[in-house]
């Protein structure tokens, strides 16, 4: 039997509706509309095609959408004015950095100066140290997009117990990733490149939630079978034809085979990321106003 393919895209788009709802509901209660803030630097072609892809998201769900976008040759001190700006602007709930950074920025120094409060990337320390210390902040959106996909396979209550494997160790996925299991009364495994016999400790994952950035890195004969496993990687390959294609860190027919559900690349988690973007907005605009959240989403 092959396994169940989650569909993050559909899930997307319903958990797009539910911000929506949320979004108009703010609206017609306390006449307030999220706003969110990206700030793109730079050419960088992906950046530019996932910019637009949260703006016009962002647009349809109901926010207020605002990209700075900014030369290459911007310096330091002038993106530090810019997010000063955007911390001080009160209709901007979200403040999102668009990373890479240019050379010559110190892309931590930027994302340490983002107010906390409308940190929706989640990448600020305090928004890690909250996470870390099972608090309410500003959850990174991949892990938490995950964390939905895996709640909505699994059922909450399922989770409990079981053995959750996180390969790769980043601020951005891995780490977070591992906080969320560990909440969700998983028992968690980091795994990253300096672990030893990887694929042994692979197969142990009842959950396998792989964020490594490496071309079909995970076999099938790494996973266990009937196990759930949330391929995190998006890496463009180059076809025969001289095209290109995007593939995930996992083999996905071979893993196919093995596991009970999986997520497929493109389609799975990728969706998901600008999706909890938007919940992350609409969450900042409700706890800087101290206003209850909206009940189409509190249960997300
Ligand atoms: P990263 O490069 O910051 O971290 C990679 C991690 O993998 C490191 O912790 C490293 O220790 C580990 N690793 C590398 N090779 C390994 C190996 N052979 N065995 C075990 N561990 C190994 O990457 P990241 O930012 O976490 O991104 C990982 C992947 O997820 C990339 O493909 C990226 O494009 C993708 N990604 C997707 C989304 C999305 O929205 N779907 C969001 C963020 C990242």
């Amino acid at each position: 039997m092959t396994a169940t393919v989650i569909n993050g895209k559909a899930y997307a788009v319903s958990l797009r509706q539910q911000v929506g709802a949320a979004v108009a509901q703010l609206r017609a209660d306390w006449d307030v509309t999220p706003g969110l803030a990206v700030v793109l630097v730079g050419e960088d072609p992906a950046s530019q095609v996932y910019v637009r892809s949260k703006e016009a998201q962002a647009r349809e769900a109901g926010l207020r959408s605002t990209t700075l976008r900014l030369p290459a040759s911007t310096s330091q001190k002038e993106l530090l004015g810019v997010v000063a700006d955007l911390n001080s602007d009160p209709a901007v709930d979200g403040i999102l950095v668009q990373l890479p950074l240019p050379p010559g920025i110190d892309s931590g120094s930027v994302l340490a100066a983002i107010d906390p409060a409308k940190d929706v990337d989640g990448f600020h320390a305090i928004n890690a140290g909250l996470l870390a210390t099972g608090q309410k902040g500003l959850v990174p959106c991949t892990p938490l997009g995950c964390l939905m996909l895996l709640r909505h396979c699994l059922g909450p209550r399922a989770m409990t117990g079981l053995s959750a494997v996180v390969l790769g160790r980043s601020n951005i996925v891995g780490r977070p990733m591992a906080q969320l299991l560990m909440q969700a009364d998983c028992t968690v495994t980091i795994a990253h490149k300096g672990s030893r016999d990887v694929p042994a400790l692979c197969r142990q994952a009842d959950i396998l939630v792989v964020a490594v950035g490496r071309p079909e890195l995970v076999r099938g004969d790494w996973v266990k079978p009937g196990s759930v496993v949330i391929d995190v990687g998006i890496n463009r390959m180059a076809t025969a034809d001289g095209g290109s294609r995007l593939v995930g860190d996992v083999a996905y027919e071979e893993a196919r085979q093995v596991a009970s559900a999986l997520t497929p690349v493109p389609g799975g988690v990728g969706p998901m990321t600008i999706a909890c973007l938007l919940l992350n907005t609409v969450i900042a605009a409700c706890r800087r106003r101290s206003l209850a959240i909206p009940s189409y989403i509190a249960d997300c």
